[in-house]
């Protein structure tokens, strides 16, 4: 445990390894889940589709990958109906969260996955909560294993 805490775990910050959000592939909570659409996320590869309403910076909820085995494209079923019944939490976290407070908080349960956002107090107007990307515990044991290997 001591050891996963040294170096880049305790100084790097989830803003330094997330998936940015122009790169997240995301789907509007209007889509309805046709043939197309599920194909679409099929062909994507990712097992969980963070849902957007109106704009992407705008996450209202997540899609796994396995809520829509019981779905028949056929029957054109909206996203906010799979959305609603599953329900699944969303997790927020803070752009300099460090990757052990990261690591710790995917290892408490709940979601693998975490929306990362920062306070935007750059502009004129109020602060408000910035969406950056998407961070995972895929990203932080990819920062463990090039850790390990540097420090050895
Ligand atoms: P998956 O189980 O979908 O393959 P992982 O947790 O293994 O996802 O993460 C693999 C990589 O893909 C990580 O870099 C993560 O940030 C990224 N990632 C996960 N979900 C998405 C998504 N919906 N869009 C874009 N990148 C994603």
């Amino acid at each position: 445990k001591e050891e996963f805490s040294r170096g880049a775990l305790r100084t790097k910050t989830v803003e330094d390894i997330l998936t940015p959000l122009k790169d997240c592939f995301m789907l509007s909570s209007g889509a309805v889940l046709d043939f197309n659409t599920m194909s679409e996320i099929m062909q994507s590869g990712y097992t969980r589709v963070p849902i957007y309403e109106d704009e992407r910076s705008n996450i209202v909820d997540i899609l796994y990958l396995k809520d829509l085995a019981l779905v028949d494209p056929e029957d054109r079923t909206p996203m906010s109906t799979i959305t609603k019944f599953y329900n699944h939490p969303l997790h927020f976290v803070f752009n300099d969260t460090k990757l052990d407070a990261m690591l710790e908080e995917f290892k408490k349960g709940k979601s693998h996955l975490a929306i990362v956002q920062k306070v935007n107090n750059e502009g004129e107007g109020d602060p408000f909560y910035e969406v950056l990307g998407l961070v995972t515990l895929e990203d932080v044991i990819e920062e463990i294993i090039k850790s390990e290997i540097l420090e050895e």
